[in-house]
């Protein structure tokens, strides 16, 4: 969906990288910073970002680089595990429907530390946890915070905000969470570049989550970083009133976008008498200083009659992921709202014909 954005900068003025041979070599970026990989290019525009958006606080945070936020992830639930030095693996849950990233890294791991135990709602033991919360939410766009009450200060939280930005949700405060991780993957769509990032109060959490990462892979390239130090300044030049080039705000081009598709999508659902998708409460978004339609990522789909709605739409050639990936039930889907307009058109004409033939 953000490729035709970045086509349009890119033909109007130069926001490629070029990186001279001989330079960004060593796996050191900055020896004396905390994360000692970090680019400081784009430490200053991920500060820069967030001071802009107003959707996280930076300062005295430790901002740690990863391997998309897909490594993050891991790094945050093994600094938090082993921090406790329990004898047992920690049991770590997410409200259903939760990100099925979750449940399978930590299932494919099968580590001494930790231990999926699925429904962060039905979870009742009385052991140190970790849960989950991803606000706004994939697969179904609702505001999350969490939701096991925190019996005897045992529970541990990792934020993961990959969606809160403005084209999403509204941003309502700026997050100030323990662990907060984002992805320029869901900011920019530079999925690609494998660029996300930490925000993180503790220091002894912080240090933990380095070790993962130099273990691991020794740091992040040092090429994506500087990309993704392109891609944040010039979304930050776009949101600014005296702006170096012509350039639409991001966010407000992002939003709009989104916003069409939805309401596309949404007449096309109420002409037919299949599906079913959430609907939003709208809020004051501080970024836009406006009310603002909540437009989430993914659609979560839901068939009546209880029928096995990927199963339908696989018959009508559209792709989407069940629900049973996510903990729910079969009648739900997650369905992509980020693709190209092309696609996207596709996906519209072909819902549509499903209520013609089964209307
Ligand atoms: N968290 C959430 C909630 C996501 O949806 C995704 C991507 N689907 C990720 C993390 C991982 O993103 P990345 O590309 O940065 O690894």
């Amino acid at each position: 969906m953000y490729e035709a954005y970045w086509k349009e900068i890119g033909e109007k003025c130069d926001v490629s990288i070029t990186i001279p041979i001989n330079q960004s070599m060593s796996y050191f970026a900055n020896s004396k910073s905390f994360c000692w990989f970090l680019e400081p290019k784009l430490e200053e525009q991920i500060k820069r970002v967030h001071t802009i958006v107003g959707n996280a606080v930076v300062e005295d945070r430790y901002i740690i680089v990863g391997t998309g936020s897909s490594q993050l992830i891991l790094a945050a639930m093994y600094a938090l595990s082993d921090r406790l030095n329990h004898p047992n693996p920690i049991d770590v849950v997410a409200a259903t429907p939760a990100y099925s990233s979750y449940s399978e890294m930590v299932t494919f791991l099968q580590s001494g530390l930790l231990k999926w135990s699925g429904d962060a709602r039905r979870y009742d033991k009385d052991g140190p946890y970790i849960e989950m919360i991803t606000s706004p939410n994939n697969p179904d766009g609702t505001i999350r915070e969490p939701v096991v009450s925190n019996h005897k200060g045992k529970g541990m939280t990792v934020h993961d905000l990959a969606y809160y930005w403005p084209q999403y949700t509204s941003i309502t405060s700026p997050a100030d969470q323990e662990i907060m991780l984002f992805t320029l993957s869901k900011c920019s769509g530079h999925a690609g570049s494998r660029i996300g990032w930490a925000l993180v109060k503790d220091e002894t959490t912080a240090k933990k989550m380095m070790n993962f990462l130099v273990l691991s892979s020794i740091g992040v390239s040092k090429e994506s970083q500087l990309r993704a130090a392109k891609v944040l300044e010039t979304i930050n030049l776009s949101c600014q009133s005296d702006k170096p080039f012509e350039v639409e705000n991001f966010f407000e081009y992002s939003y709009g976008v989104l916003a069409q598709r939805w309401n596309s999508l949404r007449d096309v659902i109420a002409k037919n008498k299949v599906f079913s998708a959430p609907k939003y409460p709208i809020h004051y978004c501080n970024f836009f200083k406006k009310f603002t339609h909540p437009c989430p990522a993914f659609v979560w789909l839901k068939c009546k009659n209880g029928v096995d709605c990927a199963n339908l739409l696989r018959e009508y050639k559209i792709l989407a992921r069940s629900g049973a990936r996510f903990g729910s039930e079969a009648e739900y889907v997650r369905a992509s709202m980020l693709g190209l307009d092309e696609e996207f058109d596709l996906f519209l004409e072909r819902l549509s014909a499903i209520d013609l033939l089964d209307g």
